[in-house]
């Protein structure tokens, strides 16, 4: 029945998940689109700062951009970069390139220039969709003829606004517009999309066609592109949907908040959206009174969201309660979620929280907590569907471990990437007898549930003894006056490393570093005792607002060389 998708099998997470449950699913990404058009056309598909796109509206311009890009030499193999932040053009150009055969690049908008041109180099692509806003514009321009770049697609903000709000903003934001030429290396969204009719695509193997090169692993040194197929993609969403509790076909609403061209925005709050012909409702630019009232007036039923996004929520809430009954599920990834956090937004929001894990290598999601209330704190729940993930042996990786033996976390499933982009020394290494080496350390409890410990990379050797950041996190997180915590390790002249907290406070502490210090010892061993606490406003984040680790490594860094 096209209207209520049939329960799914595991849907409590109660029974094993093994590999090769998993149905081979023979469709393309933008088959996800062509579904939900032929179903659900009348539906909303997307609603932007006031302007709403049925599933028909959305499809007819797919075709349209899909033409535009063929035109533009798009086919099978040809990469094509998006640079956006979410509004409804990135939701078109995304399906509208795979459409046409292309392989969508994703990029941060908020990316530096040096990031750009490596990505812009490494990813081959020969067009970019960009906007006409000035804090993008201009330093993507820049970029014209790096590489195999030379051509970009303009999507002006003002047209992807209801029509009132569209002449005024140009008007009332000019400051904020770049000036486009008007030359042959720039193709406008309007002319994009000026060719009715559908285009002929190319065949497309799912298995193997890359759907995108999706850029990870900067933190220590450049980005590698994780070559994501078309079948990982739909995978994915496939595995996300059956542990979701009985979602309606063409009824839910899917708050995009995380970006669209992070893999967890791009899979969860656009793909899956689609699959089940939701309407995606696109927040363009994180602030956390605009989402709270977004979420009161388009009332989403699925937030897919990072820790950070829900601490934020519960700060706001605690000094001006708000209506988000209209909330049946909430997913967080991405990184750790404290308990607190997720008990604190349940108890403020009363839609039940499941925290996940994923990386990008992996399209993204590898393990979700059930969402029938037998979640575990701080677990990473089961594996989805057809994923099996194993526990290694830190020094010895070819010997599997036991039940709760820390070692790192390794994946096989249909959403695993293929390698990375041009290079096959990273991928040979990131392969441990045909499963995806994560890079975290972690263990399984006795009843299957999954745990992180910690990232390999982020562990910190201390007078020879592994010290894992989290546990010192958690443990600050347990005071009552602490809002946010990371901690790093730094240099130390007489054990090798040692950790260091930054600490941000929600209310004010006398001699903050001593009473801290005092509770830690309640929680902590004489060697994980953090040797500095210091104490922020804010913490660094990345642009999806993980806790940016590198940020804090590198400020510590800068601050030694100059000491
Ligand atoms: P990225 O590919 O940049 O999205 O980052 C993936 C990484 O985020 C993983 O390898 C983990 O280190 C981390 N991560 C994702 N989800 C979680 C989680 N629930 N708990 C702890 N770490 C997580």
């Amino acid at each position: 029945a096209p209207d209520t998708l049939i329960p799914p099998r595991d849907a409590t997470g109660a029974s094993e998940p093994a590999a090769g449950e998993m149905p081979t699913l023979a469709g393309t990404v933008s088959a996800l689109l062509d579904s939900a058009v032929r179903l659900h056309g009348d539906r909303p598909a997307m609603h932007f700062l006031g302007r709403r796109y049925s599933y028909r509206e959305l499809g007819a311009l797919v075709d349209r951009a899909a033409a535009g890009f063929a035109q533009q030499g798009v086919t099978k193999g040809v990469r094509v970069g998006l640079c956006l932040p979410n509004m409804p053009a990135f939701v078109i150009c995304y399906f509208a390139v795979l459409k046409a055969g292309g392989t969508v690049v994703n990029f941060n908008p908020l990316y530096a220039p040096r990031e750009l041109q490596h990505q812009i180099e490494d990813s081959g692509i020969s067009l970019m969709v960009t906007t006409d806003l000035a804090a993008i514009y201009p330093k993507v321009a820049a970029q014209l003829g790096r590489g195999a770049l030379e051509r970009l697609v303009i999507c002006p903000m003002a047209e992807m606004l209801p029509p009132l709000k569209g002449l005024l903003f140009p008007l009332l934001k000019r400051h904020e517009l770049a000036r486009i030429p008007t030359d042959a290396r720039h193709i406008s969204f309007r002319q994009l999309t000026r060719t009715p009719g559908a285009v002929t695509p190319p065949a497309i193997t799912p298995e193997t066609d890359l759907a995108t090169l999706q850029y990870t692993g900067g933190t220590t040194g450049l980005s590698k592109g994780a070559m994501l197929t078309h079948a990982n993609i739909v995978a994915n969403a496939e595995q996300i949907l059956q542990r979701l509790p009985a979602p309606k076909m063409g009824e839910e609403r899917v708050l995009a908040v995380l970006p669209l061209f992070h893999v967890f925005g791009m899979t969860v709050a656009m793909n899956l959206a689609v699959r089940i012909a939701a309407e995606i409702i696109l927040v363009p630019r994180f602030d956390i009174e605009g989402t709270i009232k977004v979420i009161e007036r388009q009332k989403p039923t699925l937030f897919p969201g990072v820790p950070t996004l829900y601490t934020a929520i519960n700060h706001a809430l605690e000094k001006r309660p708000a209506d988000l009954s209209s909330l049946r599920c909430c997913i967080s990834g991405g990184a750790p979620l404290p308990g607190e956090v997720r008990r604190g937004f349940e108890a403020l929001s009363g839609c039940r929280l499941s925290e996940g894990y994923g990386l990008s290598e992996s399209s993204p999601v590898v393990c979700c907590n059930p969402f029938d209330g037998s979640a575990r704190d701080g677990s990473i729940g089961k594996p989805l569907a057809g994923t099996q993930v194993e526990i290694r042996d830190l020094a010895d990786p070819t010997r599997l471990c036991g039940p709760h033996e820390k070692g790192e976390l390794c994946v096989r499933g249909p959403q695993v990437m293929q390698g990375y982009w041009n290079r096959p020394d990273e991928t040979r290494a990131t392969f441990v007898d045909g499963a995806l080496r994560t890079g975290d350390v972690g263990y399984v409890d006795e009843d299957g549930f999954y745990f992180i410990v910690d990232r390999i990379k982020d562990v910190i050797l201390c007078s020879g003894y592994n010290v894992y950041p989290r546990v010192i996190e958690e443990a600050l997180y347990q005071h009552p006056a602490v809002a946010e915590a990371a901690v790093i390790g730094v240099p130390d002249a007489y054990r090798g490393s040692a950790p260091k907290a930054f600490v941000v406070l929600k209310t004010p502490l006398e001699t903050p570093e001593d009473a801290l210090q005092d509770f830690l010892k309640e929680y902590l061993s004489p060697i994980e005792m953090p040797k500095h606490i210091q104490i922020c406003e804010s913490l660094p984040k990345t642009p999806v607002g993980k806790l940016s680790k590198k940020a804090l490594l590198d400020s510590e860094a800068a601050r030694a060389a100059s000491a």
